[in-house]
Order: C-alpha cells, then sequence, then structure tokens
C-alpha cells in the first residue's frame, strides 16, 4: 500500500498504470469504521486498483469546533486500509489541495442543497462539491463510492457529476450499523457513555416510521416523531422529514410513482448525528 500526502507524486503514479486500469475511488475524512470498510471492501471487487483519500475537510464545517474536535486515528486508518487491501492512500494538507486558498466554490444543485441538511449547515454542501470536483480531478476514477449514511450528500454529488459530465460512476453504499441499530459514524467515538446508550432510539424509531408508512398520512407520522423525542431527555430532534428520494423535496402525501425516505438529525448531547432509512 502507497500512501502520498503530494497531489503531484500520487498523478505520477496514476498517470503511470496500465492503460484500461479501473480505478475505484473512496473519499474519506479518516477515523475509519466498518462503515467505511464496507465501501473499500466493494471498491476492491470491482475494480483494479483502490484509492481512499483521507482528509478533513475544512470548507464542509459550518462549526469551527467539529471539526477542531473531529477525531484523527491516522495510524489504525492506514493499518485497517493495509487490511482490507486498498492500494493507495491519499493524505494531503488543506494547503496542498486549496494551494493555500481555503475557500468552496458555489455551486448549484437544482435545488438539492437547500433541503435538510442544507437548512442546518450552512455552506457545507459548497464545501462537499469543492472537494469531492477537487479530488476526482486528481484521482480521475472510473467507480466512486459513497454511503447512503449521507444520502443527501450522495445525491448531490450524483447531480454534480451529471451536470458537469464528469467521466466517473457514483455507486451509492448500504448503511452500516453497530449491533443495535446505530449508524456507524466516526462521530459516535466523541458520545459519552449514557449519550451512546440513548442513540440507537433513532434508528429503532425509523424502523418504526417505516411500518407505519403504509397506515398512517405523513402528517401523523412527523408529529408521531416529534412527540417520541419529547419523551427522551438525552436526545433532540433538530429535523425529521419524509422526503422524495430524487428532488429530496418534503412529501405531504404518497404518490405510487416516486421512491420516498426518511431522514433525521438528532443531537446527543453536542454531537450531532443524522440517518435516514428507505420507506
Ligand atoms: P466520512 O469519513 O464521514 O466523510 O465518510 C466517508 C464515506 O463513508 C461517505 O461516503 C459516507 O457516507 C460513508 N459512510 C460513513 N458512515 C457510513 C456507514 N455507517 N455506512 C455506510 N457508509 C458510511
Amino acid at each position: 500500500m502507497l500512501v502520498y500526502s503530494k497531489i503531484k507524486s500520487l498523478k505520477d503514479n496514476i498517470s503511470s498504470l496500465k492503460k484500461g486500469t479501473h480505478i475505484g475511488f473512496v473519499p474519506t475524512m479518516g477515523a475509519l469504521h466498518k462503515g467505511h470498510l464496507s465501501l473499500i471492501k466493494r471498491a476492491v471487487k470491482e475494480n483494479d486498483i483502490v484509492v481512499v483519500s483521507i482528509f478533513v475537510n475544512p470548507t464542509q464545517f459550518d462549526k469551527k469546533e467539529d471539526l477542531v474536535n473531529y477525531p484523527k486515528t491516522i495510524d489504525t486508518d492506514l493499518s485497517l486500509l493495509k487490511s482490507v487491501h486498498c492500494d493507495i492512500v491519499f493524505t494531503p494538507t488543506a494547503n496542498e489541495i486549496y494551494d493555500n486558498n481555503i475557500s468552496s466554490q458555489d455551486f448549484d444543485f437544482d435545488g438539492l442543497e437547500f433541503q435538510m441538511e442544507g437548512k442546518f449547515r450552512e455552506g457545507h454542501f459548497n464545501g462537499v462539491g469543492t472537494i469531492v470536483k477537487r479530488l476526482f480531478e486528481i484521482v480521475t476514477p472510473h467507480n466512486a463510492y459513497f454511503g447512503e449514511k449521507d444520502f443527501q450528500q450522495l445525491q448531490i454529488i450524483r447531480k454534480m457529476v451529471h451536470k458537469n459530465k464528469m467521466p466517473v460512476k457514483i455507486i451509492g453504499c448500504e448503511i452500516y450499523r453497530e449491533n443495535d441499530g446505530l449508524a456507524m459514524s466516526s462521530r459516535n467515538t466523541r458520545l459519552s457513555e449514557k449519550h451512546r446508550k440513548a442513540a440507537p432510539f433513532i434508528y429503532k424509531t425509523l424502523t418504526q416510521v417505516k411500518s407505519k408508512f403504509n397506515t398512517e398520512s405523513i402528517s401523523e407520522i412527523k408529529n408521531w416523531v416529534i412527540e417520541e423525542f419529547k419523551k427522551q431527555p438525552l436526545l433532540t430532534l433538530e429535523y425529521f422529514e419524509i422526503a422524495d428520494e430524487e428532488t429530496l423535496k418534503p412529501a405531504t402525501k404518497v404518490d405510487a410513482k416516486y421512491k420516498y425516505r426518511a431522514f433525521i438529525a438528532v443531537f446527543a448531547g453536542k454531537i450531532r448525528l443524522i440517518d435516514n432509512i428507505s420507506l
């Protein structure tokens, strides 16, 4: 496994590959867990070589505190990556990526960026678009793997690739969960013991939403979720939404022609957790 922190060294390696070598790419912010590894294992199966980036992208954080406290476990990350047969790891600094000008480009994602996370995390998706576009230009992957854990992000990247006719296939991968249902996240390690114990309630609620979806109205379900979280002293609901999977617009009634998903953001203490489920 090769580890590069400089763009030029990585690009030199990639341009030396035999023509037709299929490159799979998994962008991450490190603090790797089994959720990340499930994406990487799939990339290893489906490509000739796999590049994983570890880069805590400053432009996608709306809160400085969250950026500063983002967990960093580079040594463990590298041994995990080796164990799943990753070929190349890219670990650039912010100045290397942004050429000493750490700022985001402005994107138009046809409105996807104004829903849910977009309402609560200002500038987040411009930051995501900027870094993913930059990494795609550097790595030139054939296939890029993203988790459905960040479903809005996945749809936004699909939109960016489609609008800019980028030659990369975006592959969405299922959410990997702890045994108690909590979606794996690098942020979970920052939960206190009591918040960690309370957090599986998020997925439990989503599974109940799924079973209510066929029999109850959307507004009934939304009110039910709000009331359920009021009974949870350790969890604060930021938003709950049922939305069309393609447009991410909130659904008011169900039309059998479209696919829907429930999306949720919850604070467990100071830690913000997101999750979603297909309905
Ligand atoms: P992050 O390091 O949080 O930016 O995540 C890197 C990639 O891993 C993103 O595409 C995430 O959606 C994906 N990912 C994170 N957690 C999970 C999970 N529990 N299951 C599946 N994919 C995940």
